[in-house]
This record gives C-alpha cells, sequence and structure tokens, in this order.
C-alpha cells in the first residue's frame, strides 16, 4: 500500500509502500514485492541492475545497499528476480543481515535523499504512529471552548488551541444539527449545566491538524461534525469496525471527502484504521 498523508508526513516522503509480513514470508525469509513495492525497487536501482535468477549465482549482482529506519544503518540484503520472465520481484529478509521482521509485522519500505529505507514494526505500533489524531492535544481545550457562553467562561486556559479552531463553526454546526448527535439524532444528551444547552462535541472530520495539507479551510461547517460523547470518543478510541462505520457513516452524509478529494479509504488511513493487505 502507498503511503499516505500521515505516513509521508512521519517519513518525509510521499514515495514509500507498507505491507504486513505473512507468516509465510517470515518463515521462507523472502518478501514478494507488491506492483507499487516493486515499482519503487525498480526505478531506484535500474531495471538492468536487478539481477535475475538466484542470488549465488551472482551475489555481488543481488545484494544491495539499504538503510535500516530508524538510526540509518547501511545493510545488504539481496533483491532478485527470480525467474527470467521479471513477473515476480523478491526481497530476502535475514537476521544475519540486520532486517528479519516477524510474521504479522508491518514492513515499510520508501525512499529518501537518494536512499532505500526500510523498517518494521508491530501493526499496533504502525497504528499509534500513524494517527493524525494522537497529535491533537489541544482538543479538550477546544471542547472545552463550545461548553460555555460568552458570560460564563469556565476555561480561563492560558493554553490556547493550537490550530485555533472558530468555536462559532462548531455551535452553527450544532445549531444545523437540531443540538443532536450527527451520527444517530436518537442517542440520548445531557444538558451542559454551563451553555444550558444540549451536550455536544465537535469533530473535524478530516483532522485539523492536516490543515497544512490543504488550501481550504477544514474549519467550516462541512468538516465539523457534532456528536454524543460516546461517538466522539469513540471515533478516537473505538476498535477499527466501530470508528469505520461512524466515520464512513458521516462521511456520506455530506458530500465534505469529494471537496477534498479523498476516498473512504483515505479518510480510514489518516485515522490508521484502514485494512493494511
Ligand atoms: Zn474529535
Ligand atoms: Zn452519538
Amino acid at each position: 500500500m502507498r503511503f499516505g498523508k500521515v505516513q509521508a508526513r512521519k517519513f518525509g516522503t510521499n514515495i514509500g509502500a507498507y505491507s504486513v509480513v505473512t507468516d509465510r514470508e517470515f518463515i521462507d525469509s523472502q518478501i514478494t514485492l507488491t506492483d507499487y513495492e516493486a515499482e519503487l525497487v525498480i526505478d531506484h536501482f535500474g531495471l538492468g541492475y536487478i539481477h535475475v535468477g538466484n542470488v549465488q549465482s551472482n551475489p555481488h549482482l543481488a545484494s544491495k545497499v539499504l538503510r535500516l529506519y530508524p538510526n540509518g544503518q547501511l545493510i545488504h540484503l539481496n533483491i532478485v528476480f527470480p525467474k527470467p520472465d521479471k513477473t515476480e520481484l523478491r526481497l530476502y529478509i535475514s537476521s544475519r543481515a540486520g532486517f528479519k521482521p516477524n510474521g504479522g509485522e508491518i514492513w515499510f519500505m520508501f525512499l529518501k535523499d537518494g536512499d532505500i529505507w526500510v523498517g518494521a514494526m508491530t501493526e499496533e505500533e504502525w497504528r499509534i504512529e500513524s494517527s493524525e489524531l494522537k497529535r491533537d492535544y489541544f482538543d479538550s481545550i477546544y471542547q472545552e471552548s463550545l461548553d460555555e457562553t460568552n458570560k460564563i467562561r469556565i476555561s480561563k486556559l492560558k493554553e490556547r488551541d493550537a490550530y485555533a479552531r472558530d468555536r462559532n463553526v462548531a455551535i452553527e454546526r450544532m445549531k444545523l444539527s437540531n443540538f443532536s448527535c450527527e451520527y444517530d439524532p436518537r442517542h440520548g444528551l445531557f444538558i451542559s449545566r454551563f451553555c444550558g444547552m444540549p451536550y455536544l462535541e465537535a469533530h473535524h472530520l478530516i483532522p485539523i491538524g492536516l490543515q497544512g495539507d490543504f488550501r481550504e479551510s477544514l474549519d467550516t461547517v462541512h468538516n465539523v461534525f457534532c456528536l454524543c460523547p460516546n461517538c466522539h470518543r469513540a471515533v478516537h478510541h473505538a476498535e477499527k469496525y466501530l470508528a469505520r462505520s461512524i466515520l464512513s457513516s458521516l462521511a456520506c452524509s455530506r458530500d465534505v471527502l469529494d471537496r477534498f478529494s479523498l476516498s473512504v479509504d483515505d479518510l480510514f488511513s489518516l485515522y490508521a484504521i484502514e485494512e493494511i493487505v
């Protein structure tokens, strides 16, 4: 799978790919590169410089220099086309050579500063690292600012929401929703003792932390959804299937993704809840 926006930002390049190491690949100590991974390797080394045949028939040409993530150590791994028809490109993984990810781990490869880097981590680590939402330390400040009136300031905060979200946009969205949860209007809401209205939280479907990647503002009534506290926490913390179901339902209820040329799968990848194959 190609790097999405979050991986591009994390690794400082959008030329990269990731996939799951299968148990078979671990046992056989070889990974068959998928279309995009193969393209990346061929572009980098040049088709004529990749050995065709088994490693032993030309160990020198089979051996390729790569950098290991994160410390950048140079390692040598064998990459070959095992068969003359060049339909399959194979990477040999080896503990001795310094790279032997376990079955079930996510391995990744990316091009940066003229080198191909490889690395691996557990799926949990990968998803935590890849979730744009984890970067939003200011979300609670923002939510508190929504639960106040111009008369009552409950959060005399020294800190400011780093993303400068406009509370008026969220309040407008709440009015448009008739003060109900936009995932399911039947969800019960308590009345806030601060603002005297049904308590809702505001969530930016395309995370506000990605504003730098878009020209149009993400802080609009199109991208903001008001949710009951349970649905909002679920979007941030629930198991993948539930988070996906809420997010896809929200995405389908407005044309916000089209405006930003994103698919539902792109959206899932921003939340690190995509299906990794
Ligand atoms: Zn949120
Ligand atoms: Zn709800």
